[in-house]
Order: structure tokens, then C-alpha cells, then sequence
């Protein structure tokens, strides 16, 4: 049987800004990097806390690791809602080698992948369960971006939000760490799309690609300002617990601001990872 493993899958088709490391980070860096060890499946791997880091390189799994611990806080802080990641917990952490080909197009054929990327640009990864998967860029600061947003849904998870479930609340935080405003039509109808099924999501009949931008526009609006921001941790919460995200009350009364934000909106070109954008004080 085939498994339905499509369930936090990011596309990026530009690459991210540098991320300069501190020196503290980099002295961080070497430490951990003489801790890692190659294991039987020839992958770079070292525990870490509450994770398990493995890549194609032994820097690579170093760097993970102290970015992960600098994320993990970042998310802390920015998450909205009462309910709380938990202090434990045991997340892996798998970075693929993109430039291996070979490698690449196994691992498509095991997770059941059958379409094909033709803007590849190696920024493209899934959650399941506690485990985070994507596939490297030729360096780690080009991957960030797929790396935060995979940590992300595993986050959510573990917080109660079932990978399959809610997709727009999924995708939505999961993004807002993916710092590339886009394009959203100006159609899009919030009650349509709050409440979405992951089934919905990915059935073909509406746009993947629209429906995570305007997910991810939707969590920058609800992030503006206190009260909105407020009604997002409520949103949140409810939905950490099974329940509807927002009433159509609640909705209706939202619609008016989302419409004009929808309009105001100008894609940014930039992508930055997250914490790239905290170190520019963005
Ligand atoms: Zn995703």
C-alpha cells in the first residue's frame, strides 16, 4: 500500500541569502562536527537534545544542529497560542544530498513521487510523524529556508496538529518562516479555505501553489498587530485540540481587512531564512 507521504512538501525555486555564522557559532560548529560519526547507511549523524541530525556531510550535520537549537527558540517565541511545544521530545533531522541524483530519484521512487520537478533547485522536503526530511542545497545557508519550514510542520505535530489535517494552518506557519510574500488572487475566499481538508488540499481542484501563498499571506495578516495576533493563538489553539480553527463569525468579521490586505499586498522577492531576517533586525 502505498503511503501517503506528501503530507509537508515545499517547492523553492530561487536560492536563500548567505547566513553568516557567529564566531561563537562556528567554534559551536567545529565541536559538534568532531562528535559526528558516519553510520552504517553512510550518512553523518550526531544526537543532539532532542534530536538526531543525519546528511551527506559531516559539516553539513554540524551546522543543522546549531541552527536547529537557534530555531527551536525562534519558533518558541514566535508561536501565538497557549498551547506549548513540549520541553521533550525526539525529532530526526535527514538532509539528502541534492546533488546525487541517484540518491534523489530512489528516494522519489520509495516515498511514491511520481511527477518531476523541472525548476529543481534542491529546496524541497516533507514531514512525517517526528521526523523532517529534505533535500540539501549545495550549502547549508541555502538551505535554511526548507529546513525551518519542514522543522516547522514537525512542530505542529507534536503541538497536536496531525500532518494530515488543516493544511491551511500547516502550510500557513509552516511558510511564514518561508519569508517570500507572494502573489495571492484576489478571489480568494477565507472561508473557502480556512477549514480545508489535507485530502482538499492536495485533490487537484484547487491550486497548490495558491493556496500556500495565500495561507502563508494569511498568517502574516493575522500576525499584525495584537488583537489579530491574539485571535491566531486562539485559531491555533483550537486547532491543536480537533477543533474549527475560526467561527464564521469570526470569519466574517476578519474578511473585510483580508480583502484590503490581499490587495495591498507586494510580493517580495527576497528569501531569506527566518533567522537571517532576525540577525538584519527585519
Ligand atoms: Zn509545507
Amino acid at each position: 500500500m502505498k503511503k501517503t507521504l506528501f503530507v509537508a512538501v515545499l517547492f523553492i525555486t530561487s536560492a536563500a541569502h548567505a547566513f553568516e555564522w557567529t564566531p561563537a557559532e562556528e567554534r559551536q560548529i567545529a565541536a559538534i562536527q568532531k562528535q559526528v560519526k558516519r553510520d552504517r547507511d553512510g550518512a553523518w549523524t550526531v544526537e543532539r537534545g532532542n534530536y538526531a541530525f543525519r546528511s551527506h556531510d559531516a559539516r553539513f550535520t554540524a551546522e543543522m544542529a546549531v541552527y536547529t537549537a537557534l530555531f527551536e527558540k525562534a519558533f518558541r517565541d514566535t508561536m501565538p497560542c497557549k498551547t506549548k511545544l513540549p520541553g521533550k521530545f525526539k525529532i530526526t533531522v535527514t538532509a539528502y544530498d541534492g546533488n546525487n541524483d541517484k540518491q534523489r530519484n530512489e528516494i522519489f521512487k520509495r516515498v511514491g513521487f511520481t511527477g518531476e520537478i523541472t525548476t529543481w533547485r534542491y529546496g524541497w522536503g516533507w514531514g512525517e510523524g517526528s521526523n523532517a526530511y529534505f533535500f540539501a542545497n549545495k550549502c547549508f545557508s541555502e538551505s535554511q529556508i526548507v529546513l525551518e519550514h519542514e522543522l516547522a510542520h514537525v512542530y505542529l505535530f507534536l503541538m497536536g496538529l496531525p500532518h494530515e489535517s488543516l493544511r491551511f494552518i500547516h502550510e500557513g506557519f509552516a511558510s511564514y518562516f518561508y519569508p517570500k510574500k507572494q502573489r495571492v488572487p484576489l478571489s480568494y475566499n477565507l472561508k473557502d479555505y480556512v477549514n480545508m481538508s489535507h485530502a482538499k488540499w492536495f485533490d487537484g481542484s484547487v491550486s497548490v501553489q495558491e493556496n500556500g501563498a495565500a495561507s502563508q499571506l494569511f498568517m502574516y495578516f493575522m500576525m499584525e498587530g495584537p488583537k489579530r495576533r491574539e485571535l491566531l493563538g486562539t485559531m491555533l489553539d483550537r486547532a491543536f485540540k480537533g477543533m474549527k480553527p475560526l467561527t464564521d463569525a469570526e470569519i466574517k468579521k476578519l474578511e473585510p481587512a483580508w480583502n484590503a490586505y490581499m490587495k495591498m499586498t507586494e510580493p517580495e522577492q527576497r528569501e531569506q531564512s527566518h533567522l537571517s531576517r532576525i540577525r538584519e533586525g527585519r
